[in-house]
């Protein structure tokens, strides 16, 4: 049992079963969790799992709090709170090739850049989980204007604060390896910069539509079982292709501030 790989099989399988149960994720979900885990636990074994699956236990659990303050808000959102593997993979994704590119070319920023990678997905997760409890007022981050809340782009001192939070915690959960206060302090930046990347993409290039049926605004595709009509951004632009953005930003920002 010492091939780490062998052994992120045993803890990938564990975690995919346990998620399933727990409705954080289809079983689409589960396989590519499963896959995730054990490229992630063979290449750099707890150096390297410790940050993601942080990432995955504080994001699921935030995704159940206020589920009932947040039904309000689902027929908005194109995907549900248990995650398919489209969902993991946009999230993961950019995560998994740079863990996977050290073992070519090993190099310390491929470690933080893997680290400002996921404190962007954090940052946006936890910003709108948390944002959509906000009580205060949300601001549009294109428009400057007051929008309600759930609103795409819609940024709340709320979900600010818990953004920087995701992002601190993605920073502490790898600084027994990097040991950097400066790196930490890039890191956390990169993740709320991704947030802001993930926002903007999504209120400006993400496909929206309108119900034909009830007329409420959406990201979905189908609505009230009919087809929905696109009122604005491009067709090809999802939830997932605006998380890979998200994520891809933090792992540039963090890259770009190790060779200055
Ligand atoms: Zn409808």
């Amino acid at each position: 049992m010492s091939d780490p790989f062998l052994l992120g099989a045993v803890y990938g399988l564990l975690i995919a079963v346990l998620s399933y149960k727990l409705r954080f994720l289809t079983a689409s979900g589960a396989a590519a969790a499963f896959i995730l885990a054990v490229l992630i636990y063979g290449v750099g074994e707890w150096q390297w799992t410790v940050p993601i699956l942080t990432f995955f236990v504080l994001s699921s659990l935030l995704s159940k709090v206020g589920k009932r303050r947040k039904a309000s808000f689902e027929h908005v959102f194109e995907k549900s709170d248990v995650r398919d593997a489209g969902q993991v993979l946009a999230n993961g994704g950019v995560a998994t090739l740079l863990a996977v590119a050290s073992i070519t070319f090993p190099q310390y920023e491929f470690y933080t850049s893997y680290l400002g990678a996921l404190a962007a997905v954090t940052a946006d997760t936890w910003g709108t989980e948390l944002g959509l409890l906000a009580r205060g007022s949300v601001t549009s981050i294109v428009t400057c204007r007051p929008v309600p809340p759930g609103t795409s782009g819609g940024v709340s001192t709320e979900g600010l604060v818990a953004g920087v939070g995701g992002a601190m915690a993605i920073a502490l959960s790898g600084y027994v390896w990097y040991a950097d206060v400066r790196t930490a302090f890039w890191i956390v930046v990169a993740g709320v910069l991704g947030s802001f990347v993930d926002s903007l993409a999504g209120t400006l290039v993400q496909a929206r539509y309108r119900c034909v049926m009830c007329g409420k605004l959406t990201e979905r595709r189908t609505h009230c079982s009919e087809v929905a009509e696109q009122t604005g951004g491009h067709g090809w632009v999802t939830n997932d292709v605006v998380n890979w953005v998200c994520s891809l930003t933090g792992a540039l920002v963090v890259w770009a501030t190790t060779i200055m």
